[in-house]
């Protein structure tokens, strides 16, 4: 019972995200960061629509601290350390993260796995009637063997019963 009880514990202290709960949700959302490795966008979130000093300060520190997934967006020493926050745990190789889709900030289709917006494949019907979701998929990624990454089966109806 203790060698369980011990497990657990070690594995919720090895989840490590510098952003307070709630944080890290579609709606506060309000920016993107650009990757300078692998070139993917990483969604910027803060608990208040930016201010618009706040959001010339954050333009600069993109500019300034070259961001690499996984970092921190701004030094421990900015003035928005504590108010605008990206997922920790990403690495390059992560794919975009779903929350990208769906928020409110304009954005564009990029492919789910590498973050292009070139030479990105128009779903067929057959996949689109079946989920929910489909996210974006570029020729490069479906020719290494990617395939669509989709969200939400939508159950099949059953014929109805011609009376
Ligand atoms: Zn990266
Ligand atoms: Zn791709």
């Amino acid at each position: 019972m203790d060698i369980i009880l011990q497990k657990e514990t070690f594995q919720v202290r090895k989840i490590v995200i510098l952003a307070p709960d709630g944080m890290l949700i579609a709606t506060r959302v309000r920016d993107f960061a650009f990757c300078i490795y692998c070139s993917k966008l990483r969604c910027i979130f803060s608990q208040y629509m930016l201010k618009e000093s706040d959001s010339d300060a954050l333009q600069i520190a993109m500019e300034t601290f070259a961001y690499t997934c996984g970092s921190p967006i701004v030094p421990e020493d900015h003035p928005l350390y504590d108010k605008v926050f990206v997922r920790m745990n990403l690495t390059c190789s992560s794919p975009i993260e779903q929350i990208y889709y769906s928020c409110k900030v304009e954005h564009s289709q990029i492919c789910y796995y590498c973050g292009e917006d070139d030479d990105l494949i128009e779903p067929s019907q057959e996949i689109l009637s079946k989920f929910q979701i489909v996210y974006p998929l570029c020729k490069v990624c479906q020719e290494g063997g990617k395939d669509y990454f989709t969200k939400g089966r939508i159950q099949m109806q059953k014929k109805k019963r011609v009376v």
